[in-house]
């Protein structure tokens, strides 16, 4: 495994996290102290000064203004865009644009790409990926797909409640999993659908509120009602959808571990600063084991956390699906965010839970990753299965 990172790359996360510093943080601490939401004149005057500063887009193809990265590449690019929340929007590395860029990338044919891709790219539209549904529909278990798209004539025809689809109140078109052929298994009788947000039929219900306030773009809750599409909206073909949402998780899970290391990161550098400079008991926080046992655990953590998220991109370009290594980084990384999170906070006490530090935002937001795009028990099973699958045998044998 060669996890070198090459120089120009160092360059790009270098000049990232200046950027991110000089344009994102300022923004991140004017929205701290005002209480105020982040609106969307705001992210796009941070995306016209990335995109004139040439940092866009890290993997998109450069004919687009993209940077052309590929999965390794874009690790230590997305971590130094991760140090503050609006890092990632600013450069056009967040989810869900981003995992659906990589979607469409892949299999969007040619009027598709120009229609919503290009735009997408370019960062002149925004997009959600609608899968999960509220009780009875399908959450954790995919295969429990409630929505149905009927053929009709040369249309489908969409019928469907969904929830926590990101980016719901801006986006300009959804990508909505259906189930197309219900005498099939989900994974040969399902199909992802491309909607433009004006289609007839899709009614935004409300924005679920979630932990940690407002969520830029938000997680709305839809019902899709008689949502009629040609058969062209068709993103790759009928009863792929299983196989395409495969390809977009596996590398929008790792893509959210790097991006979450970098709040991460940052969250100790805080502590850190915060307990050098603080005294108790005589000395310095710094001074105290416990407070030292919290910060080598961080350090050590993240460290693990990176080469994981290293070893499953390098399995994922050198082409293999890498399902357990992109679990595994997923479980780990989540919950060391937590932790690390947690500790963070701790170390600098009443200040920690205040809103003068960004910690307690990040505590609260962070605390979705360990459900979203699989909750740690999902992973652990992924991971379980192959351990039993490999060791079983061999026990038994
Ligand atoms: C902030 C946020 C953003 C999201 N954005 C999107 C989006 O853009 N698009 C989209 O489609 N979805 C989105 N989701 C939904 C997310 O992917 C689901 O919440 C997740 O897949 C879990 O499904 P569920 O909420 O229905 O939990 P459930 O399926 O009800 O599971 C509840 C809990 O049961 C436990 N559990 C489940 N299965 C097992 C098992 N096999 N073994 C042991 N324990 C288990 C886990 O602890 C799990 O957290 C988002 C969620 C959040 C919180």
């Amino acid at each position: 495994m060669d996890f070198t990172i090459p120089r120009h790359v160092e360059a790009i996360a270098h000049r990232v996290r200046q950027f991110v510093e000089e344009e994102a943080i300022p923004l991140e601490s004017e929205l701290l102290r005002s209480g105020a939401d982040l609106s969307v004149e705001m992210v796009q005057e941070l995306r016209r000064k990335a995109r004139a500063a040439k940092l866009w887009a890290p993997t998109m193809p450069k004919a687009w203004g993209g940077m052309g990265l590929n999965i390794q590449e874009i690790a230590p690019v997305f971590e130094a865009a991760g140090r503050s929340l609006l890092g990632p929007l600013a450069i056009h590395c967040a989810a869900p644009d981003e995992g659906n860029m990589h979607l469409l990338h892949k299999f969007a044919d040619e009027v598709q790409t120009e229609r919503f891709l290009v735009p997408l790219a370019k960062g002149e539209t925004f997009s959600a990926f609608s899968m999960t549904e509220p009780p009875p529909g399908a959450g954790s278990d995919p295969r429990m797909i409630l929505t149905r798209a009927v053929r009709d004539g040369g249309d489908w025809v969409i019928n469907g409640h969904k929830w926590l689809t990101s980016n719901g109140l801006l986006a300009d078109f959804f990508i909505i999993m259906a189930v197309t052929d219900p005498d099939a298994h989900p994974y040969q009788g399902t199909t992802q659908f491309l909607a433009p947000r004006e289609t007839p039929g899709i009614h935004i219900l409300r924005d679920v509120p979630v932990m940690g306030g407002v969520d830029f773009g938000g997680h709305v809750e839809i019902r899709y009602e008689d949502v009629r599409l040609p058969h062209s909206a068709i993103l790759g073909s009928e009863g792929q959808g299983f196989m395409l949402a495969q390809s977009r998780l596996g590398p929008a899970r790792l893509t959210h571990c790097m991006r979450w290391t970098g709040i991460a990161q940052r969250a100790l550098e805080i502590a850190t600063d915060y307990a050098s400079g603080r005294e108790a008991f005589g000395g310095a926080l710094t001074g105290h084991q416990a407070v030292q046992w919290m910060l080598a655990d961080s350090e050590m953590e993240l460290k693990i956390g990176r080469l994981l998220i290293h070893e499953a991109a390098w399995r994922l370009a050198q082409g293999e699906q890498a399902r357990v290594e992109t679990s595994i980084a997923k479980v780990q990384v989540a919950e060391t965010v937590s932790r690390v999170l947690d500790r963070c906070v701790q170390i600098c006490g009443g200040r920690g839970i205040s809103r003068d530090l960004p910690l307690s935002t990040w505590y609260e937001k962070s605390r979705a990753f360990r459900i979203y795009d699989g909750a740690s028990e999902v992973h652990r099973m992924v991971v379980a299965r192959d351990v039993i699958k490999r060791y079983g045998a061999a026990e038994q044998g």
